[in-house]
């Protein structure tokens, strides 16, 4: 029996250091504190980081979501292709646009969509895919790309778990289309709580500006500067899903430190890919074959020898944290009362679903930390 640890080993954890602290407390004492040059300044370096050529900064993922499916117009009797496997917020945002979302199953081994089974799920409805880079591995977008421009389809990438994440040498967001990124505490880089939408065309970033901020053209920033104009109208009522300048002042120092961000992520990662393998009773996550940078945003096992409830509550004796990511979207009470059974049956997203295991992954981790998990799940599922 391995002792168990008397603290408490979370699920994840933001890693904040002094240069952080210093980056939020310069724009508080700077006398400007919500959208402004920081959030310009952040835009700027996601246009660097994913060769997008505009970016648009968002109060969440889940915020930017809602304003592209608006700008595109995605909405009464319009359907979308996403996985199942995903976090709901994508899914809530079909729904409340009024859209229905047709589920893609996933595949066992990576969790990420299966791209060859999307074509079949495209109907005369069909308005928009959206693919997941599921736990920072890309998923397969040469063939969606081309199934697309094909289908006249809007490709919109959650890149929630793919800030480094490349595909093909191609970072996520790099595909001419669209993309969402997320900052939220649990993600590669945190703002606290924001987004980005990283996209192609200016005329749909001119777009996402006004209805970022009630519709306004101008914002806040150049009403208030010097030679500043109050005057406004508004063409079209918007929301308000700004990021402030306080959380873009720590996003760009947690953008700083990127690499060495996802190297420990990734270092990790390999550690527990060593330290699990051929364990009886586990599946580790399987790793995409074509070429790409994993962002390691997740480590999700799968527990087959026993029940996960089971799984969980004996990782708790051990004092280890743990995360569900996701239950799949086709199961929730709203989604099944609303459109019913799913169009093709999902049976890899189900197995999944029920196996599915986050296990605590995060930059300040140390290397003994995973070793204690790996010791704890050898004991639990001996
Ligand atoms: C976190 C997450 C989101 C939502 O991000 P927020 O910034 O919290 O709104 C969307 N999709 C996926 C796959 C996520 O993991």
């Amino acid at each position: 029996m391995i002792k168990k640890r008397a603290d408490f080993l979370p699920m994840s954890r933001p890693s904040i250091g002094e240069e952080e602290i210093e980056a939020v407390s310069r724009c508080l004492r700077s006398g400007w504190i919500t959208t402004g040059p920081l959030c310009a300044e952040l835009e700027r370096q996601f246009c660097a980081l994913t060769k997008a050529p505009y970016a648009v900064s968002v109060s969440s993922a889940t915020a930017g979501m809602h304003l592209v499916l608006s700008v595109l117009n995605i909405g009464l009797g319009d359907e979308v292709i996403t996985p199942s496997l995903t976090f709901a917020s994508t899914v809530n945002m079909i729904a409340l646009r009024g859209a229905r979302p047709v589920f893609c199953d996933c595949d066992y081994g990576t969790l990420n969509m299966k791209v060859r089974d999307v074509e079949n799920l495209i109907s005369p409805r069909t308005k928009a895919i959206i693919p997941v880079h599921f736990a920072g591995a890309p998923v397969d977008m040469e063939p969606l790309v081309e199934m697309a421009r094909r289908y006249h389809l809007y490709l919109i990438e959650d890149a929630a778990h793919a800030v480094g994440t490349y595909y093909r040498g191609v970072h996520a967001g790099g595909f001419g289309q669209i993309a969402i990124f997320s900052f939220h505490p649990i993600k590669n880089v945190t703002t606290a709580e924001g987004g980005m939408i990283t996209l192609f065309d200016p005329e749909w970033e001119k777009k996402l500006r006004r209805l970022r901020f009630h519709g306004l053209e101008r914002e806040a920033w150049k009403r208030y500067g010097p030679g500043g104009n109050s005057v406004y109208d508004i063409t079209e009522p918007g929301y308000k899903y700004n990021l402030t300048d306080m959380q873009a002042a720590l996003g760009l120092a947690q953008l700083k430190r990127l690499d060495q961000l996802n190297e420990r992520r990734a270092h990790l990662a390999h550690l527990y890919l060593k330290h699990l393998q051929g364990i009886d009773g586990l599946h580790c996550p399987e790793i995409p074959t074509y070429p790409h940078v994993h962002a390691w945003h997740l480590f999700v096992v799968k527990v087959t020898k026993m029940p996960r409830e089971e799984f969980m509550r004996q990782l708790g004796e051990y004092n280890i944290g743990f995360g569900l990511h996701f239950p799949p979207c086709h199961l929730l009470s709203y989604v099944k009362a609303r459109w019913g059974e799913n169009r093709v049956g999902l049976p890899e997203t189900e197995l999944a679903g029920e196996r599915i295991i986050s296990l605590p992954l995060f930059p300040d981790m140390t290397d003994e930390d995973v070793l204690y998990v790996c010791a704890a799940i050898r004991e639990i599922l001996k």
